[in-house]
C-alpha cells in the first residue's frame, strides 16, 4: 500500500502552497495523494466562485446570443410589414412618374383639370382610364405587389401572436 507511505495532509498542502517538497513529489507518484490535491483544488475554485460577486466574462456575449434567439417583437414586424408597404408604394409611384405613356395620361388629366375646374372627378377618372389603359402592366404589378406586402406583414404578424381557431 502506497498510503503507508503518505505524508500528513498538512505536508502535502504546504508544499503545494510552496510548489516544492518532498510531499509533492510523492504526490506525483501517488494517485491518492493526487486525488486528494485535485479534490482541495476543486474545492478552492468553488469557494473563489462563491466569493467573487462578479459576472463571468462572457455574460454580455451570452446575453446576446440569447436576445438574438428570441422571437422577433410584434412591433417591429409590423414596423418591418409598414416599411414594405411604403417601400412598393414610392417605387410604384415612381415606376409611374417614370413611365412616359403613364406621365402622359397623368399631363392629360392635368390639363383637363386646369381648363376645366369643376370636372375634377371626371379629369381623375378619365386620368385613371388612361394610365389603366396605357400602363396596366406596371399599375397591376404595383397593385399586386402592395397586396402580396400587406398580406406578407399581416401573415408573419398573426404568426407571432396567438392563434383563434385553426380551422
Ligand atoms: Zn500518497
Amino acid at each position: 500500500m502506497t498510503s503507508v507511505e503518505c505524508p500528513d495532509l498538512e505536508d502535502l498542502f504546504n508544499a503545494l502552497e510552496a510548489g516544492e517538497g518532498s510531499a509533492l513529489e510523492h504526490a506525483g507518484q501517488c494517485p491518492l495523494c493526487t486525488a486528494i490535491i485535485e479534490e482541495h483544488r476543486l474545492l478552492e475554485q468553488d469557494l473563489y466562485r462563491l466569493a467573487d460577486p462578479l459576472p463571468p466574462p462572457d455574460l454580455v456575449h451570452k446575453v446576446m446570443a440569447r436576445v438574438a434567439a428570441e422571437p422577433t417583437p410584434a412591433r417591429r414586424e409590423l414596423v418591418t410589414g409598414l416599411s414594405i408597404l411604403a417601400a412598393s408604394v414610392v417605387a410604384g409611384l415612381g415606376l409611374l412618374l417614370f413611365s412616359d405613356a403613364a406621365l402622359s395620361g397623368a399631363s392629360t388629366s392635368l390639363a383637363r383639370l386646369v381648363v376645366d375646374g369643376t370636372a375634377l372627378f371626371e379629369a381623375l377618372l378619365s386620368g385613371a382610364h388612361a394610365l389603366w389603359s396605357t400602363a396596366a402592366g406596371p399599375v397591376a404589378a404595383l397593385l399586386s405587389l402592395i397586396l402580396f406586402s400587406s398580406l406578407f406583414a399581416l401573415k408573419r404578424l398573426a404568426g407571432t401572436g396567438p392563434t383563434p381557431s385553426e380551422a
